[in-house]
């Protein structure tokens, strides 16, 4: 089976790819055909799982504002950013029957908060545009011949029988099949949530064609505080290695406009204010994720990781102090405190500083607080790190294809004329807030608009 240009990965990067060369094939007067192959029975599962299913498809910031949120890759995201912008994101999927509503941070979402009208939207421009998708198609092997692309896959067709409500009975067959192609777009995402497609067959085939992608480590995930799991393991932490009796103490609790400081070998590393979740995976929430990547590349470098909570971040220390005084001399005059102990006693002042459920996970991690030391101690809540989730669970996969392997303007490779990388699978990733997802968006773009206006060069 032969086309003229054929994109392995139907994500948002793919997607965006078939949708940049089908416009630009069609102003050329060449023409040409576009196929994606999708090893997964439906393209965008990805999409599917993001935003918590809402999608935060783009981020409307202007460029040098949305490129402060790019942790790696912004001279490759550049132009490619620049040939397709968030509202041109908004358009085309308002063009393609989805409204959009921009939310707090300049963060945008399908009007309905259903991610599945992106991939809708997507879909239906695919194929007003002539594309053709080929689900169940899991290319295995890329040969590279004179002027073709040779691809050999495995295509997966999954047929139902009989009638919903009723029994359902599903007959999968295989069969090997070999794609040519002229221009060949590889947009296979990265290693992160591996059940939705992405499983990192596009660095394998990257080193196939001898192709170097820089270290890989997850990112945009859960960190895992010293003896949160039952585990004395350190580095990788399995998701679903169970909570140790501390670990219960945590989960499921929020703390709320916090300031989070990571250390790396005792030195500031970075520092974040907003929002902590504490998950059975560990402390995450949008803190959590924003110093997670400095967190896990340090930690697999062997540094020592730790990070501390300034619960009263906006009060300075001296009125904390003055304020918990107040507070705890009122609690002992109180006549219903009568009789009780000085334990019962401190622990009413905790939950009146900070939300009842973790005071105890407080307590446990600061046995010696008084009430002369509580200031500093809600100011300054040390934790130290043992681990991190990996890509199980993480939102990206850091690290990729380098800018020394394409070049930025079309996102071909140096090595290889007629390839192209986009998406996850190159050297950038983002913070959360829509950024990662335009990212994949524009670089598809782009490397599409390349590979078709190549071949008519
Ligand atoms: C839980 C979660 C929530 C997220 N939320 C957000 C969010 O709200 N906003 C945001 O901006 N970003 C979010 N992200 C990140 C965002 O989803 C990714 O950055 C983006 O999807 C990457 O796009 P991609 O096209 O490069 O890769 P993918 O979307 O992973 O697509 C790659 C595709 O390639 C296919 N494929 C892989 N190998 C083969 C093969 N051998 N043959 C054929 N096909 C193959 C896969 O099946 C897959 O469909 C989230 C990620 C996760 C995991």
């Amino acid at each position: 089976m032969k086309s003229d240009i054929i994109i392995i990965g139907g994500g948002a990067a793919g997607m965006l790819a078939a949708l940049g060369a089908a416009k630009q094939l069609e102003e050329s007067p060449v023409g040409g055909t576009v196929t994606v192959l999708e090893k997964q029975q439906k393209i965008g599962r990805k999409i599917m799982v993001t935003g918590k299913g809402r999608c935060n498809f783009t981020n409307v910031k202007p460029w040098e504002d949305f490129a402060a949120h790019i942790r790696s890759g912004r001279p490759l995201v550049d132009p490619a950013w620049h040939s397709l912008t968030p509202d041109d994101v908004i358009a085309l999927l308002k063009s393609n029957g989805m409204q959009s509503v921009v939310e707090r941070g300049d963060r945008a979402f399908p009007a309905s908060h259903l991610s599945g009208d992106v991939v809708d939207a997507l879909r239906r421009a695919a194929m007003i545009a002539g594309v053709k998708i080929v689900p169940g198609c899991k290319v295995d092997s890329i040969e590279r011949g004179s002027r073709v692309f040779r691809l050999s896959c495995t295509v997966t067709t999954v047929k139902e029988f009989g009638r919903k409500p009723g029994p359902v009975r599903t007959e999968t067959t295989t069969e090997q099949v070999t794609y040519s192609a002229n221009r060949l777009i590889i947009a296979t995402g990265g290693l992160s949530y591996p059940w939705t497609g992405s499983d990192g067959d596009g660095y394998r085939f990257a080193e196939s064609l001898g192709i170097a992608h820089t270290d890989l480590f997850p990112s945009l995930t859960a960190i895992v505080p010293d003896g949160y799991k039952e585990t004395d393991l350190t580095g990788y932490i399995e998701r679903r290695t169970p909570l140790s009796p501390k670990g219960e103490l945590f989960n499921g609790n929020n703390l709320d406009n916090v300031r989070l400081s990571l250390y790396i070998d005792g030195s500031l590393s970075r520092e974040e204010f907003g929002d902590i979740e504490f998950t059975d995976g560990g402390l995450e929430g949008p803190l959590g994720f924003a110093v997670s990547r400095d967190a896990v590349k340090a930690l697999i470098k062997g540094s020592k990781v730790s990070v501390s909570i300034d619960l009263k971040p906006s009060v300075e220390p001296e009125k904390l102090d003055e304020d918990i005084h107040g507070r705890w001399q009122e609690i002992v005059h109180d006549p219903r405190s009568r009789g009780a102990s000085f334990r019962k006693l401190f622990h009413i002042l905790l939950g009146k500083l900070m939300p009842w459920e973790l005071t105890l996970a407080f307590l446990g991690d600061n046995p010696s607080v008084s009430v002369d030391s509580l200031a500093g101690m809600l100011k300054d809540w040390k934790m130290d790190i043992a681990g991190y989730v990996g890509y199980e669970r993480a939102v990206v996969t850091a690290g990729g294809i380098p800018s020394e392997e394409v070049v930025p303007k079309t996102l071909e490779s140096r090595k290889i004329p007629g390839l192209y990388f986009a998406g996850e699978l190159l050297d950038v990733d983002a913070d959360t807030g829509g950024y990662n997802l335009q990212c994949a968006f524009s670089t598809g773009w782009l490397a599409g608009r390349s590979a078709a206006a190549s071949l008519s060069v």
